[in-house]
Formats: C-alpha cells, sequence, structure tokens
C-alpha cells in the first residue's frame, strides 16, 4: 500500500481502525466487481417476499361477512360451526376434500408441497368455484368472504400455508380473497390483529368446547360402531347427537358481567378482571354442556352391541391432517376399516392440543424462559437473577395451569358421555417412550408423537396393530419412518404399518392395510381362543349370562380391561366369566 492511501492518522499519531475496515471492503468490492465483469456475471435487483397487505376485516363488516372454515371431521366442523354462530359471526363449513381438490390444489400451487397443502388449499379454490357456479358473483366472494385456518412458522410445510392458500387463489383468479390465521404459536388474545374476528377469551373457549365434544362424540361412535346389533344405527345417532350439539352450542350466550347485573356492571370496578373471571368460572363449573352431553350419553347407550365380535384394534397414528381427515385425503381410510372388520382408536385434536402446551413447557424449562440473545446479568447481580427466576416460574406456572384445565375440561367431556371414551394420555409419558428415538426437541409436524404413540399403544396392549397415516412430502413424517424401524427392532410383537397417503394409488394402499390387518386378526382370534382357554367358560355359557343380563348389550356398558388382553370381545369373556364366578387367571389394568 503506497503511503499516498494511508488512511489519516489521529493526534495521537495511532491508525483510525474504521477506516482501514473502510478502505478494505471498498477494495474488495472494486475487486469483486472487476472480477464479475470479466466472468460476464450481471446482477439482477433482488426483491425481498413481503407479506401481501390485506384487507382489514373489521368489525362493521362483521354482519355481512361469512367465515369459511374446514380441515378437520364433519363431526368437529358442525360443532366449532355452532360455536362460532353461538358469538353471533356467520360461518361456513368448506366440506372435506376429495381427489378433484387435490388435483386443483395442484394446478394452481407451487409444485413439490407435501399432500395435505394439495388438498387443503384445492379445496378452497373448489368451494369458491361452486359458490360461484351456483350463482354468487366473484367479487361478491372476495369481499364478503374470508378463510380462517391453522398457521404455524414452521419448520414443515405447514409454515407456508398461508402463502400457498394465496398464490393458488390469485392462481384462480380470487386475487384479493382474504384468509385469516390463528397461529400454531400464537398466544390468547389476538383481537388486535383483526378487529372484525375477536379473538378473545369467549372465542377461544367455545373453539375449544366444540372440538373436544367433537373428538369425544367420535371416539364414542368409534367404540359402538364395529359391535352395533343393528347396522347403521351408531352413525343415525352420532348425526342426531352432532345437530342437538350443534344447536345447544348455537344458543350459549357467553357469560357476561353485563348480563348478570345489568347497569351497575358499568361502574364496577375492575371490571374487565371480573368478566374475565367469571367466564372462566362459568366454563368449568356450569353444567350446561355436562346436562346435554349426559342426553347425548343415554341415546348413545340405547344402541345394542354384540361384543362376541372378535375385532382387531387398530390405533390410527401419522400425520395431524392425514390421520383426521375422513375422505379421499387418507384414501377413506376409517371407512374401510370398519367394512373390513376393525374396531378403531383414532386420535383426538386434543392430543395435538396438549402437544402444543408441552413442547412450549419444554423450552420455556430449556431456555429457563429467556428470550434469544438475552445476556445473562453477571452472578452477583442478585436482584436481576432473582427476578429472572420469577418470570421464569411464572411462564412455568401458567402453562402448568393450562395442561392441568386442559385436561380437566376434556375429562368432563369423557365423563359426561359415558366414561368409555380414552382419558388423553399424559405427554411427559409419551415424550419419555418417544425421545430415545426420537429428539422430543424437534418440532415440526408431530414431531416425537408417531414414534411416542406407536410404543406406547403397542406397549400397553391397547391394539393389535398401529396404521400410521402420513402424507407424501411430509418431513417430519419421513424422518418418524427412519426412526420407526429402530422401534419395530425392538419391540418385536408390534404389528406397525406406515401408509403414504396421496392423491393416488388408493387400491395399492387399501391391498397394503389389508395384508398388515390380515396379521391383526389372527393376533386377536388367537388371543380370544387363548382367553376362552384359561377362564374355562364356554362361549355358550358366556353368552347365556348375557341374555339374562341385558344391560350388559347396552353400548356404553363398562368393560373393564384387563392385562395383557388387547381385544373387546377378550375382555369381555374375562369380564362376564368372572361375573359368573369363575376364577380367572387376569388382573384388572391400572392407569
Ligand atoms: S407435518 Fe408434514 S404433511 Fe403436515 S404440513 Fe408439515 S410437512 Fe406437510
Amino acid at each position: 500500500m503506497s503511503t499516498s492511501t494511508l488512511p489519516p492518522t489521529s493526534s495521537s499519531g495511532l491508525i483510525q481502525i474504521e477506516s482501514i475496515e473502510e478502505q478494505i471492503r471498498k477494495r474488495v468490492a472494486e475487486e469483486r466487481a472487476r472480477l464479475e465483469r470479466e466472468a460476464g456475471i450481471t446482477h439482477r435487483q433482488v426483491h425481498h417476499f413481503h407479506k401481501p397487505i390485506e384487507r382489514p376485516f373489521t368489525k362493521d363488516q362483521r354482519h355481512k361477512t361469512t367465515l369459511l372454515f374446514g380441515g378437520l371431521t364433519w363431526k368437529h366442523e358442525k360443532l366449532v360451526h355452532g360455536a362460532l354462530e353461538g358469538l353471533g359471526y356467520k360461518t361456513e363449513v368448506v366440506p372435506t376434500p376429495d381427489v378433484k381438490a387435490f388435483q386443483l390444489g395442484k394446478e394452481y400451487g407451487n409444485n413439490g408441497q407435501c399432500n395435505p397443502t394439495y388438498f387443503t388449499v384445492g379445496n378452497l379454490v373448489q368451494y369458491l368455484q361452486k359458490m360461484e357456479e351456483s350463482g354468487v358473483r366473484r367479487e361478491d366472494l372476495i369481499n364478503n368472504y374470508i378463510f380462517l385456518t391453522a398457521g404455524a412458522c414452521g419448520p414443515c410445510r405447514f409454515g407456508m400455508y398461508e402463502a400457498e392458500y394465496r398464490l393458488a387463489l390469485r392462481n384462480a383468479g380470487y386475487d384479493g380473497f382474504r384468509v385469516m390465521l390463528f397461529q400454531q404459536s400464537g398466544g390468547i388474545d389476538q383481537s388486535e390483529a383483526e378487529a372484525g374476528l375477536d379473538m378473545n377469551l369467549d372465542f377461544f373457549l367455545n373453539l375449544l368446547n366444540g372440538l373436544n365434544m367433537g373428538d369425544v362424540l367420535n371416539e364414542v361412535a368409534h367404540q359402538i360402531r364395529p359391535f352395533e346389533a343393528n347396522a347403521g344405527e351408531t352413525d343415525s345417532v352420532l348425526d342426531e347427537m352432532i345437530d342437538y350439539m350443534h344447536e345447544v352450542l348455537k344458543k350459549k350466550s357467553p357469560w357476561s358481567v353485563e348480563d348478570k347485573l345489568g347497569a351497575i356492571a358499568g361502574k364496577m370496578p375492575m371490571k374487565g378482571t371480573v368478566n374475565y373471571l367469571g367466564k372462566f368460572l362459568e366454563q368449568l363449573y356450569a353444567e350446561d354442556y355436562v346436562k346435554a352431553l349426559n342426553h347425548c350419553r343415554d341415546r348413545f347407550n340405547s344402541i345394542k352391541v354384540d361384543r362376541f365380535r372378535v375385532k382387531p384394534i387398530v390405533k390410527i397414528t401419522g400425520e395431524f391432517w392425514a390421520q383426521t381427515t375422513e375422505g379421499d385425503g387418507n384414501f377413506n381410510m376409517f371407512s374401510f376399516l370398519n367394512r373390513e372388520g376393525a374396531q378403531l382408536i383414532v386420535e383426538p385434536i386434543g392430543t395435538w392440543i396438549m402437544y402444543m402446551i408441552h413442547q412450549v413447557v419444554q423450552k420455556i424449562r430449556d431456555t429457563k424462559g429467556l428470550e434469544e440473545g438475552t445476556v445473562a446479568p453477571p452472578k452477583w447481580r442478585l436482584d436481576k437473577q432473582a427476578k429472572i427466576e420469577v418470570n421464569y416460574r411464572q411462564k412455568l406456572m401458567k402453562l402448568k395451569a393450562a395442561e392441568v384445565i386442559f385436561a380437566r375440561e376434556y375429562h368432563k367431556i369423557v365423563d359426561a358421555l359415558g366414561g368409555t371414551a380414552h382419558r388423553l394420555v399424559d405427554q411427559y409419558e409419551l415424550q419419555r417412550v418417544g425421545h430415545p428415538y426420537y429428539n422430543s426437541r424437534a418440532g415440526g409436524g408431530e414431531g416425537h408423537l408417531e414414534v411416542a404413540k406407536n410404543i406406547y399403544y403397542s406397549h400397553h396392549e391397547l391394539c393389535h396393530m398401529v396404521l400410521s397415516l402420513k402424507p407424501f412430502g411430509c418431513m417430519p413424517s419421513t424422518q418418524s419412518d427412519g426412526a420407526q424401524s429402530a422401534v419395530v427392532a425392538h419391540y418385536k410383537d408390534m404389528i406397525f404399518l406406515p401408509i403414504e397417503t396421496s392423491g393416488e394409488g388408493e387400491i395399492n394402499a387399501h391391498s397394503r392395510v389389508q395384508m398388515a390387518l390380515g396379521e391383526a386378526k389372527v393376533k386377536a382370534k388367537a388371543e380370544y381362543k387363548d382367553v376362552l382357554g384359561k377362564i374355562g367358560k364356554s362361549v355358550d355359557e358366556l353368552k347365556a349370562y348375557v341374555a339374562e343380563h341385558p344391560e350388559t348389550t347396552n353400548a356404553l356398558y363398562r368393560v373393564p380391561k384387563y392385562k395383557g388382553v388387547i381385544g373387546l370381545a377378550a375382555n369381555f369373556a374375562v369380564h362376564v366369566a368372572e361375573k359368573i364366578g369363575a376364577k380367572v387367571p387376569y388382573h384388572l389394568e391400572v392407569h
């Protein structure tokens, strides 16, 4: 470097460091530009992606705006529909996606997405197209309808759903159609985001009530259907009960201090807190829902069942959407399995909600509640250390309270519906069994849950077979598959079948399931035969007792679970033998 290009020196004679840095940067940039010119590389202007600015949904639009939503089962959707109507929203459900929706998703969306993206995105486009065909003007669809969906910030493709919806809508000619998110990781009060949709405590309580009721009613129907004495009766009672609960949810107005105290409420100090507490206590202790659910229990219980049918129990796991949807998105797997003679344990949405709370608890524990980049105070600053500790414990306490309250509310519904549905599996137990195979801190999709549920249900003898429904192109499910090889190698008796779901290949998938189900059937029959041999009573003797005790053929009659016995027919045989007075070599399962 020649002295003429040396940077200026300070009065103390020291070279100014910044100036040297600047000069180096400049020289490097010049040299890079020269080399790029020589190599013929030209630079295009970079346009970063910005989330499009969407027209807001304001409160004064509420009366003429319809919220569209979907993506669950028709039972959940109908109940959530009632719950949202109860809050004064105009709401419509986008029906279960079919293959046509999948094809539209491929046509209008990006390539290389996972299966649920194509199905759900295409389904919205299909719904709007059908509305237009039925006479609704396109501009009315754009102005007076909003699609409400869950969202996240990754790490799997779930984080891209919102952008995918917008892209497909634009490509299909619905540019400007509004998509609203309630974030997977969002807090409870998102009301400031869109005043038209008030995501307040009433909103979340109603939503959770609708989802939880949908979970438990759905499970009860799954328990009864394979054993019903009159084919089709369970579905007809289920239809009736979902309609009934829809009306109950719709008619229930949210608790408010104004309704209770009238004009005095206006002068009340801390009115907001009182209102909040009142709503909360109403949720915990009011009996309205319990009474309505008891009515459903009695209707279900009037169905007569034959528990001597030997059925393999199939536990459904997999990716959230693929294991929930009841249509082409998972090859109509549930109705197929029912036709093939299986009893199903489907996964409640409640497990997913508990999983999300659990993951936040883990994160807070790992980080001690500190945000990324926070610089820890020195050890001698006891005041600051104490503040961090208090904050951390407060955060943890709130989340632990949320876990307890959510489980309590879920189990209240289980009990009100006769107590036969499963209780939510403890997330800490799932973490304990799943973590050795799949790091429980690895987020995205179902995380460690796919592996953990497989182990939990097989190891606790709750099913004969686990069927995992995983969409093609699903990153977390693909990782799970790798880990499942180790699981299957360790748990030798397990019958585990992963099925990749897509818009095509239904026949192939069904035939693979049939093969695994064949094994599960053999297992269930062998178990039943073994039980009959050990209890020392013939089927005729057992049936004679049942004929004399008609209450044992009621759909919600509680059959205990015995250790080492999986199937309902086998457990029922042990139970009836005990009632007759036989000494059975089985012990009750205690959980
Ligand atoms: S979990 Fe899998 S299928 Fe579901 S959104 Fe993520 S990548 Fe797609």
